[in-house]
């Protein structure tokens, strides 16, 4: 079987394409490395079943044959793009989604979206179930994300509606790992980096807003498990177990400062919550646990742990690399 990933070369692209290829697939990945790297697929360039194609899925598509499946990725995700690139994102979130599912039709390809929580905006209900329609301001600072994201969603089902396209719907909740770039701009690699680097954690609000991290090895079996499944409307795919930011900060301080052998964890300093920062999200994993038996099972701890090894390791290979 042939699958095509979107957006391969980004940070849960990397270990969704690491998880098909383990399972014997052939695997197209489409990536333009706006927000991903070619570090992310160099080593599975020597697998015989993976091709990269560096290609901008707003523009016309390339000519990759026949593929059964497709997991579409490719959207940066990070709030920091947001206020930079709005346009090219909501092009990305439209143009580039109505592209793929194009290709979908064409192949008779199943195809699942990457859609995500922030469907729900600053939601006024916790927790989030399917069902809760959302609070998001559609001209805010992360209204093109928001909104993009919106309108995949109902592009999805128009396609499925018109021409029978098989869609396959995952709102992913917060995510964290090794492979996400260091100044990504998302909280963990954000704390992480400063809290290597010797500088205080920059944590925006009074630090009680909270969020639910779910490991990547989590998600894409999560998304893996949706595309495998048979159930077509939307589904929340994330961790239900809720913390504050800052407490977050705090452990990464102390898990930085106790593998890089520092007596004293860095500080963290507050500044004024982001416009339209949500201020508490959880999912609602019912859902997800009854039609798909899946339910993320890698803890905050351990999952931060393995996350700080990894970037150790790359700030290692890094800096001798700079010496070489
Ligand atoms: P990422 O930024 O690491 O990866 C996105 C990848 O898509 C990058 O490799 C980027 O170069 C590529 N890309 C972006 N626009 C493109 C375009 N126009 N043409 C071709 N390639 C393009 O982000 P991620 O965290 O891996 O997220 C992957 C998907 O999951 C995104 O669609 C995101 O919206 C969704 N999602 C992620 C999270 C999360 O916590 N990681 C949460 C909710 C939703
Ligand atoms: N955040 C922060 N400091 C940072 C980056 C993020 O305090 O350096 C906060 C951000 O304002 C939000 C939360 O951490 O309240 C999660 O942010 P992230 O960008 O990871 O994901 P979001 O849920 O906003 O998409």
């Amino acid at each position: 079987m042939t699958v095509l990933v979107t957006g391969g070369a980004g940070f849960l692209g990397h270990h969704l394409v690491k998880l098909l290829l383990e399972e014997g697939k052939e695997v197209v990945v489409f990536d333009n490395l706006w927000t991903g790297s070619a570090k992310n697929v160099r080593h599975f360039e020597q697998h015989l079943g993976f091709t990269f194609v560096h290609c901008d899925i707003r523009e016309r598509l390339p000519d990759v044959g026949h593929v059964e499946q497709i997991y579409h990725l490719a959207c940066p995700a990070s709030p920091d793009r947001f206020e930079e690139s709005p346009v090219e994102i909501l092009e990305t979130c439209f143009q580039g989604t109505k592209n793929i599912f194009d290709l979908g039709v064409k192949c008779g390809a199943r195809v699942l979206i990457a859609s995500t929580s922030e469907t729900y905006g600053d939601p006024l209900t916790s927790p989030q179930s399917e069902q809760y329609r959302g609070n998001v301001n559609c001209f805010g600072p992360r209204s093109c994300y928001d909104e993009g994201k919106r309108i995949a969603e109902s592009l999805a089902y128009a396609y499925h509606h018109k021409h029978g396209l098989q869609v396959r719907v995952a709102r992913i909740f917060n995510a964290y790992g090794p492979h996400m770039q260091l100044h990504d701009g998302r909280a963990v690699p954000n704390f992480i980096s400063s809290a290597m680097e010797g500088h205080s954690i920059v944590v925006y609000g009074d630090g009680n807003s909270t969020r639910c991290f779910q490991y990547a090895l989590d998600c894409v079996e999560g998304l893996h498990r949706l595309m495998n499944s048979d159930h077509d409307l939307p589904v929340n795919i994330g961790s239900d177990v809720e913390m504050p930011i800052g407490l977050i900060a705090d452990m990464v301080a102390r898990v930085v400062a106790e593998k890089m052998g520092h007596a004293d964890c860095v500080d963290v300093t507050f500044l004024p919550q982001r416009e339209d920062d949500p201020t508490q999200r959880q999912p609602d994993i019912g859902l997800a646990k009854r039609v798909l038996g899946w339910a993320p099972k890698i803890e905050l701890e351990e999952g931060l742990d393995r996350t700080v090894n990894w970037f150790l390791a790359e700030k290692v290979v890094a800096s001798g690399s700079r010496r070489a």
